[in-house]
């Protein structure tokens, strides 16, 4: 038997609760995995209160992003008592997911666990760790370089955006970081590594076409009028990696900043990233993230406590990260 957070509908209601399973109730899957730890994304939070219709198939163990051991393995690659880490693949959405003491997953989904980090330091990063490497290798990829100017960060206290900001900083980057809790986040932000914070208000007015030009690039979590305001801003050659819509989905733009600025707009995807990119992120967060990340504000909280984080970090009210011991 094992424990495991379990979400089911009831008249169109979310209800979580915490149930005892066992093996045979875990879906189809080649390795079989003792969670050490999970973490709680933005997407975990829509899901778990059912704000965001993420969930399609009840019951459903959330958690889109594990760390654990392989307890049986039916591939090659992996034996039991290695290591691994998964985040995405529709994990924790479409086949349950790491908020339980134990996964049935598909070999395909998994990497080995990298060195540089143990499980909860793998899921202090997790997906929004990854997506904050996936859109920094974009800027890079783009030719954006330390010395082309200041890259704005939006979202900054959030999990992509505050590993967005620490990446940044380690490669040389000047960083902006634009933040809503500027009075309670900005000492928080700067010892990560920001040199300069942007009220989240600044950015909200709406955007004229083009304005006057700030930034080299920018690494978006926000979407909606914010996304559109960064977009009037970028230098002329600028690039944007955008990866999220906490702010809203939509994107009231014109053309303007791509046909007179040669902006690029580059979307940013972790959950289906093929693995090998996927595991050269992993690489690369292990050579860039200081010891001093792992040190900084973390919750580690129980899978009791998991409904109230979720609902706390879809009203924008986590800072950093928050780990799962299931
Ligand atoms: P968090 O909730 O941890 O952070 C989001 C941050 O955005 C908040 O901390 C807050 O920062 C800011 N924010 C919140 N609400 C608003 C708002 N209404 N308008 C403007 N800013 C707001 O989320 P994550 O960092 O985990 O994820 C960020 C976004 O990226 C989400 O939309 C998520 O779905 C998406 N995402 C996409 C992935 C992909 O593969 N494309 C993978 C992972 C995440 P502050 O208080 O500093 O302003």
């Amino acid at each position: 038997m094992f424990k495991a957070l379990l979400l089911n509908q009831q008249e169109k209601q979310t209800i979580a609760t915490i149930e005892q399973l066992d093996d045979s109730q875990l879906p189809q899957g080649n390795v079989l995995i003792d969670v050490d730890y999970s973490s709680l994304n933005y997407k975990d939070g829509l899901a778990i209160t059912g704000k965001g219709k993420i969930i399609r198939q009840f019951p459903m163990v959330p958690g889109i992003d594990l760390a654990g051991t392989v307890v049986e393995s039916g591939d090659e690659r992996y034996q039991p008592g290695d290591q691994v880490v998964l985040t995405g693949w529709g994990v924790g959405e479409t086949h349950w997911g790491g908020m339980a003491e134990r996964a049935r997953l598909n070999a395909d989904w998994l990497v080995p666990l990298p060195k540089h980090f143990n499980g909860k330091q793998a899921m202090m990063i997790g997906t929004a760790g990854l997506t904050a490497m996936l859109c920094v290798q974009a800027l890079v990829d783009a030719g954006i370089t330390p010395e082309s100017g200041e890259i704005l960060v939006t979202g900054a206290s959030g999990g992509v955006g505050s590993v967005a900001i620490t990446l940044l900083a380690q490669l040389s980057y000047q960083v902006a970081a634009v933040t809503g809790r500027a009075e309670e986040n900005s000492g928080w932000l700067k010892s990560l590594g920001a040199t300069r914070i942007v009220e989240r208000h600044e950015l909200e007015e709406p955007a004229r076409p083009l304005e006057k030009q700030l930034w080299a690039g920018a690494v978006d979590t926000v979407g909606s009028k914010v996304l559109a305001k960064v977009l009037a801003q970028v230098d002329y050659n600028g690039a944007v990696a955008a990866c999220g819509l906490a702010g809203g989905f939509d994107l009231p733009t014109t053309v303007m900043p791509f046909i007179l600025r040669n902006v690029r707009l580059q979307g940013v995807d972790s959950v289906m990233c093929p693995f090998e990119k996927r595991q050269q992120a992993w690489q690369r967060l292990g050579e860039l993230l200081p010891a001093s990340y792992f040190e900084q504000a973390c919750r580690e909280v129980s899978l009791d406590e998991v409904a109230e984080c979720a609902e706390a970090i879809t009203k924008g009210q986590i800072t950093g990260r928050v780990v799962i011991k299931p």
